[in-house]
């Protein structure tokens, strides 16, 4: 579903991808591990256009992200088209990023009404749906700065299947948590990946990655280290580097 085809990225003199190629199957978990700096934000960001690619091509279902091939040559979509091709990917980040003066119910109701122009009674049923699945239904009224963080990551995850992606990224989504907290949102995703979503997921939780992914990929700087399902990657690692990593991080 997912196609990452020899991407690289530089930040000014800074190559911060160095020929990334990853396949992502529909209905398969991925997780990212590797150490800070490694490139893993950039490359979640690239998948829905976030970052542009300087070379290489990301298509998700076949379709370009972000450009049009004409012969031999790309060009970039028109923002509108970009906007329009990420409402098919939903996107989670480790801070939340809730609309702080909207309450949650209608944090859900904001993409599927303005971007979508679903009618706002769908919306709302949908969105109590959502809510209800992942354990917020008594919380539709309240406002963001009321929950627990890992209540209002549940809102984000919530407000992110609002648009029903074909795709689901995740960047550390627990990580800003207290650790009491983490737990709740990690069965959240549990749950997606049962129910057969696509998703790549960010993560230092090791155990979350044995238990959930298909296919682990340890990056460290720039370049996919080794990948493969978590009983390779994670117990019988190939790579010094991704030896040492995890004798971290365990
Ligand atoms: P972490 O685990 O800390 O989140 P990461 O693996 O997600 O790290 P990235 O955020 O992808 O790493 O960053 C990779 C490198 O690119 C870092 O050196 C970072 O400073 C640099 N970088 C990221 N975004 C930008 C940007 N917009 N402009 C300049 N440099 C950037
Ligand atoms: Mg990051």
């Amino acid at each position: 579903m997912v196609d990452i085809k020899s991407v690289h990225k530089s930040f000014g003199s800074l190559e911060v991808l160095k020929g990334i190629d990853l396949a992502v199957h529909t209905g398969e978990v991925t997780v990212i591990l590797g150490p800070s700096g490694s490139g893993k934000s950039t490359l979640l960001r690239t998948v829905n256009h976030l970052e542009k690619v300087d070379r290489g091509a990301i298509s998700v279902d076949g379709v370009l992200v972000g450009y049009r091939r004409s012969g031999d040559k790309l060009y970039e979509l028109p923002e509108r088209e970009v906007l329009r091709q990420r409402t098919r990917i939903g996107f989670v980040f480790q801070n939340f990023n809730l609309f702080p003066h909207l309450t949650v119910l209608d944090n859900v109701i904001e993409a599927p009404v303005a971007a979508l122009k679903r009618p706002r009674k769908e919306a709302v049923e949908s969105a109590r749906r959502l809510l209800d699945r992942v354990g917020l239904a008594d919380k539709a009224d309240a406002y963001p700065r009321h929950l627990s963080g890992g209540q209002q990551q549940r809102v984000a995850i919530a407000r992110a299947l609002a648009l029903e992606p074909r795709l689901l990224l995740f960047d550390e989504p627990t990580s800003a948590l207290d650790p009491e907290l983490v737990g709740e949102v990690l069965d959240v995703i549990k749950d997606l990946a049962r129910q057969g979503t696509t998703m790549i997921v960010v993560t230092h939780e090791i155990g979350f990655a044995r238990e959930v992914a298909d296919t682990v990929v340890f990056m460290d700087d720039g370049r996919i280290v080794e990948q493969g399902p978590p009983a390779d990657v994670l117990d019988a690692p190939q790579h010094e580097r991704t030896r040492s990593f995890l004798s971290k991080v365990l």
